[in-house]
């Protein structure tokens, strides 16, 4: 597990579930699809759409390339050496903090309740909240992401209280979900960015288009192409041991197994997905 968020490393690693939502909001769930995890990376995905939403469309990638990146998911060296010092993606930890600071809002908790609410009104859940032990092991923990902040405020890629963004990041990170939660928020992206729910559109399609292509390439971090070959699915994973995938126009699906891989993505999680697909038929490609 992740251990270097020591909160993390008291996970049961045994721990399988799995959850699937469809367009009209009905729900399969298995195993221990309501353990609480924390949403980690996967909060990656309401960052990037809110910051899409709000600024003109072209406005991102002047700050955030959409490169998939062949380095793991809080690499520093590609902000020195490539892009112009652009985040190669907003699905690593560079660009998910520099996409923080393009969300709507006069303040950093602006910007952070604005997030929030993405994830709650993709998950069809008002009664999220921050683990609040986890986020402070990532405060506590925190300073390759730190390093990553104060050098993109060094170039230019971010301004402000560089604490006070990091402070928001953890706590997005540390948002505790179920798979059930999970499962509904990847749900939206397979509607193009309607709630199964509420029937309203929380985004724009040509939001969700940009958004599931960036997580085909770039959501499981350096095994994104591995990913697209074994389950073919627009994915996005988190130290929390969360997948969240999308099957455009018919599911979203979640799956939780805290053991992790080598580059940060559930294990479990990741096969139970290559089956699903297989049996589904789920592959995008
Ligand atoms: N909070 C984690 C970190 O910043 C998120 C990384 C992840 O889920 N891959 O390191």
């Amino acid at each position: 597990m992740a251990t270097y968020i020591p909160e993390l490393a008291k996970q049961n690693p045994g721990l399988l579930g799995v959850a699937v939502c469809d367009l009209q909001g009905r729900r399969w769930e298995a195993g221990d699809w309501r353990a609480p995890f924390t949403l980690q990376s996967i909060s990656k995905v309401a960052t990037f759409i809110c910051a899409l939403r709000d600024n003109a469309f072209d406005t991102l990638p002047r700050k955030i390339s959409v490169a998939p990146t062949a380095d793991g998911f809080n690499s520093i060296v590609n902000l020195e050496t490539k892009n112009e010092q652009r985040p190669l993606n907003p699905m690593i930890n560079s660009g998910a903090i520099a996409a923080i600071t393009m969300v709507r809002g006069t303040t950093i908790e602006d910007k952070f309740q604005r997030i929030l609410s993405m994830i709650g009104d993709m998950a069809g859940n008002d009664t999220l909240v921050v683990n609040e032990a986890v986020y402070r092991s990532e405060k506590r923990t925190g300073d390759r992401n730190r390093s990553l902040a104060y050098f993109m405020k060094s170039t230019g890629i971010i301004d402000g209280d560089v604490e006070e963004l990091l402070d928001a990041y953890f706590r997005l990170c540390s948002v505790a979900v179920t798979c059930g939660d999970v499962a509904c928020m990847g749900a939206v992206l397979a509607g193009d960015g309607r709630s199964p729910f509420s029937g309203q559109r929380l985004f724009d399609s040509k939001i969700a288009r940009m958004v599931k292509a960036v997580m085909t390439t770039c959501g499981m971090y350096d095994a994104s192409g591995e990913f697209a070959v074994d389950v073919g699915m627009p994915g996005k994973s988190g130290v929390g041991g969360g997948i969240m995938a999308v099957s455009p126009g018919r599911l979203g699906v979640a799956v939780l197994g805290p053991a992790l891989d080598a580059k940060g993505n559930s294990l479990a999680g990741w096969k139970l997905l290559e089956r699903l697909s297989a049996e589904l038929d789920l592959s995008i490609f």
